[in-house]
């Protein structure tokens, strides 16, 4: 049995805690590894090195740190492929699509690289008579990242890129369900020339993640997660005097008004449903059809599941892999069957391909959902697309509005106005027009509203700039000694 161990100081360390997690292949559904859980002992060590590796790091150069950067970004472009089994492997996806979630990122890191010009402050000449006024941004100290199954390498990158290059030393607590992506991340930046201890991988679970949240010198927590565990780390890590960034679950509608381009529509809610397998947090999961394009649409959406072909993702020609966990693949079928007997019309049953190998649901198709059933309340995070009926723009941008979470909506149409309206009403954090899954690219933040957010800062991007620094203001004179005077009133500027 392989073991998992941490990254601690440059270099692998097995867990001393006693305590281990089973890791699944869950195509096969076999054990193929076991990863240590931290305890708070270990937290307390790694944090240690961490804090001496971020008083060095901090005073690289800017373009020091910016060359790691690049070096990275070689690395990492060059050995994608190597990163994208290792995911498929722990996670499901389908290698294309972990290539893609390598893909996205790299883009972080490049965004990174520009870290000279992103930690530029600015500065006011003769602010008052002989005096000069500047802004400069320091990094925190050490940062931590508590990140999901979900994007095992995508989420990391996130923010540890940023972070890293703004001058901080990152700890991450990655999922204990596939971890290994982490630990590939930290030989990788080991290579890159990153001195020892600013990059650390606490492999963990509540306990690691407490110990976290709590120790006075991590400055920073960022998590990605779902929401009832972002609250937590969002109250548990303010409390504790850091500043945090919680991002959560969703619940991501697609609007189809009734001059949407049909095929379109129906080709980006099967894309956007049932990607990864649906776990993902800017997967479409509701279908808001407006008007009379709901029959028509429900047809072409059922008329295409067939084509979806669910496999190990490994294996080439496969188009949806297995959920991560048995535990989570029936909790996803409880749901449906949740939704059949509250009224929902199963269109497409996915519990029909339950007897496979692995944690495997099939593609799930709920028509006549209503906002009061369960599988629209509640975050499925599995292949299961609801469709939503709806009479017009006003009652869909409603139905958005109302939804507890905020994370990503989309709008299909051919009416540019409509688009533009839909941009201004909706309450969400990220928005698409003819795009189901809009990402922002990482020169933006990444980030939703309502209860898929906690605290004020979006992820990557500038907002991740902001985040991973703190400002200060320097006002200066350099007077002729001679012009020197006591004055006891407040200091003007005139
Ligand atoms: P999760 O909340 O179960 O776990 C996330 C992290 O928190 C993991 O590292 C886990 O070890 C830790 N954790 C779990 N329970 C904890 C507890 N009680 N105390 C302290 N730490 C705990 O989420 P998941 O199942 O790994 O990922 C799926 C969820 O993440 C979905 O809800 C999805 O929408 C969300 N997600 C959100 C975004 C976003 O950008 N908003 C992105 C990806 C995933």
């Amino acid at each position: 049995m392989t073991h998992i161990a941490h990254w601690i100081g440059g270099a692998e360390r097995a867990g001393t805690s006693g305590r281990v997690g089973p890791v699944f292949n869950p195509a096969t559904g076999e054990q193929t590894a076991e990863v240590g859980l931290a305890s708070a002992a270990e937290v307390g060590e790694a944090v240690a090195v961490a804090k001496e590796a971020a008083r060095a790091w901090r005073s690289a150069s800017l373009s020091k740190r910016s060359a790691v950067l690049f070096t990275f970004r070689e690395l990492l472009a060059g050995r994608a492929g190597e990163l994208a089994a290792i995911i498929t492997a722990e996670h499901g996806k389908v290698l294309a699509d972990a290539a893609g979630e390598v893909a996205r990122g790299l883009e972080n890191v490049e965004f990174a690289t520009g870290i000279p010009h992103l930690m530029k402050g600015s500065f006011s000449e003769q602010a008052a008579t002989g005096v000069d006024v500047y802004s400069i941004r320091q990094p925190l100290g050490v940062v931590a990242g508590i990140t999901p199954f979900n994007f095992p390498a995508m989420v990391p990158l996130w923010m540890c890129a940023t972070a890293i290059a703004a001058g901080n030393a990152f700890v991450l607590k990655p999922s204990e369900k596939d971890p290994s992506a982490a630990l590939w991340l930290a030989r990788l930046w080991a290579e890159a020339g990153l001195p020892d201890g600013v990059f650390t991988v606490l492999n963990g679970d509540k306990e690691a993640v407490d110990a976290l949240l709590t120790h006075p010198d991590v400055a920073a927590v960022s998590f990605v997660g779902s929401t009832p565990i972002a609250k937590y780390i969002y109250e548990t890590g303010t409390a504790h005097g850091k500043r945090v960034q919680a991002l959560g679950g969703a619940k991501n509608h697609m609007i189809v008004l009734p001059d949407a381009e049909l095929d379109a529509a129906a080709d980006a809610a099967i894309s956007a449903g049932y990607g990864a397998a649906g776990e993902r947090c800017m997967a479409i999961s509701v279908v808001v059809a407006v008007g009379d394009i709901a029959d028509p649409l429900v047809e072409a959406i059922a008329a295409r599941l067939p084509k979806i072909r669910i496999g190990n993702g490994a294996d080439q020609d496969v188009d949806m892999g297995p959920l991560i966990s048995a535990q989570h693949r029936d909790k996803v079928a409880g749901y449906i069957a949740a939704g059949a007997s509250e009224g929902a019309t199963v269109v497409a049953d996915g519990r029909e391909l339950s007897g496979k190998r692995g944690f495997f649901l099939g593609a799930t198709l709920l028509d006549n959902v209503t906002p009061s059933m369960t599988v629209y309340t509640d975050e499925i995070f599995g292949p299961v697309l609801s469709v939503v009926r709806v009479g017009t723009y006003a009652e869909a941008v409603e139905l958005v509005n109302s939804n507890e979470y905020g994370n990503g909506t989309a709008i299909f149409t051919r009416d540019g106005g409509a688009a533009r309206q839909f941009q201004f009403d909706v309450d969400a954090g990220m928005v698409g027009v003819n795009v189901p899954i809009p990402v922002p690219v990482a020169y933006y933040s990444f980030g939703g509203w309502k209860a898929s957010l906690f605290g004020d800062s979006h992820m990557y991007g500038p907002d991740g700039i902001q985040f991973y620094t703190r400002g200060k203001v320097v006002t200066s004179r350099w007077p002729d000694p001679g012009t020197s005077a006591i004055d006891l009133g407040f200091p003007q500027t005139r």
